[in-house]
């Protein structure tokens, strides 16, 4: 391994995971897997290919770009959303191509309008309704000017669906808000039933509504994080729990981090470790120097406060997390050695680290730490 880290992406899970949504969820209901940003660090490619064994047959992406990563890799037998970012010049491309996609303006249509004319060909397009998350959706006024440029142009358009996203399901603090979502939602929706505009999809869920918002599911839920094997919250899986009157965990964590053992160190009782004054070594300490750190995309927030596995045992991450090392007190396991093999996220022996295990950061370093693990890093599909 001359990478610093590599990055296993176990098959069994993925399968697993999926499975598990998909009896949970129902077959009535479709389950599009959200593959934005690189398939939440797993990587598209790794991915994407798993997915589709186990049963998936369409993705959502946030923007054009990723769009264009994943028809590489997808069967074309699967469907892609982009429910996000696209130029106007991306329009052309994604109408030839198939692909669906989330309008949030009025005069997105009418370019549409334009392109699907010259092309021939109608554009697959759903319709993103405002109902209080407050980021991008149509009001009301918007919604009608929309219904009418659709029912105008009915060769240009087919109405994939009426879709809406909600402003933090994975915390029973937002009930109320989530609650009045749909209810905002139901009626907007009304404005294109009542002019005969029926979509295929209603969809307003992501992971943590589709799981305790089971009247929110309608017929398409997207999900991201829990494909994954990882909860959007602490609640969403307690909420889970209780309901099932079960006691275990059925998701799989796909992704297993490692790196290894670089160099071993003794420090003094008394000697700071590593930059600056944030570890004090308070009795006489062996070091492990990892050659992961923030580059790599291990948080600067797990800064004395992460944990990693070596030899089957739970280890404290003192100091400072450096660009491109991290430092391990390997203190109680004295026969470490150079090139052991050290767990960042993942199993070893019978323990497991998640990221959300860390410490009691919230689940949302779950989402951005495993976003923002490089491309550069290899992903290997394991068994
Ligand atoms: C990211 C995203 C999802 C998936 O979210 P998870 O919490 O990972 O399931 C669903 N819908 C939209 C619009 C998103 O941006």
């Amino acid at each position: 391994m001359s990478d610093t880290s590599v990055i296993e992406i176990s098959e069994e899970a993925v399968t697993g995971n999926i499975e598990f949504l998909r009896n949970h969820f129902g077959s009535a209901i479709v389950l599009s897997s959200v593959v934005k940003a690189n398939a939440y660090g797993h990587g598209v490619k790794s991915f994407v290919p798993l997915a589709e064994k186990a049963g998936i047959s369409h993705f959502s992406v946030f923007s054009a770009c990723e769009a264009r990563e994943l028809i590489k890799v997808r069967s074309p037998e699967s469907s892609m959303m982009i429910m996000g970012w696209m130029n106007d010049d991306d329009l052309g491309w994604a109408i030839e191509n198939g692909l669906e996609f989330f309008v949030f303006e009025p005069a997105r249509l009418k370019k549409v309008v334009s392109i699907a004319e010259k092309c021939g060909k109608p554009a697959l397009i759903h319709i993103e309704m405002e109902t209080g998350m407050n980021r991008t959706g149509m009001h009301m006024k918007e919604l009608k000017e929309a219904a009418g440029i659709i029912t105008s142009h009915p060769d240009c358009f087919v109405l994939k669906g009426l879709c809406t996203h909600l402003a933090g399901a994975e915390s029973v603090a937002n009930h109320v808000r989530i609650q009045k979502q749909l209810t905002r939602y139901t009626r907007l929706c009304k404005i294109f039933n009542g002019r005969g505009l029926v979509p295929e999809y209603r969809h307003v869920s992501s992971s943590a509504a589709a799981i305790t918002y089971p009247a929110a599911r309608f017929n398409m839920v997207r999900i991201g994080i829990l494909q994954y094997g990882y909860w959007p919250s602490a609640e969403t899986l307690m909420y889970y729990l209780s309901k099932k009157k079960v006691m275990d965990d059925p998701l799989k964590r796909v992704i297993r981090w490692k790196s290894r053992v670089m160099a071993l160190k003794n420090v003094k009782r008394g000697e700071f470790i590593s930059y600056g004054t944030v570890y004090l070594a308070q009795e006489d300490k062996k070091i492990a120097i990892v050659p992961v750190g923030y580059s790599h995309g291990y948080s600067r927030s797990l800064s004395n406060q992460g944990r990693v596995l070596i030899k089957g045992e739970r280890i404290a991450v003192i100091g400072m997390v450096n660009m491109n090392m991290l430092i391990a007190d390997v203190t109680k396991i004295p026969s470490v050695k150079t090139g052991d093999e050290v767990v960042l996220i993942g199993d070893q022996g019978n323990i497991a680290i998640s990221v959300a295990s860390f410490s009691e950061f919230s689940n949302q370093l779950n989402y951005e730490l495993l976003t923002r693990l490089p491309r550069g890093i290899p992903r290997t599909v394991v068994n």
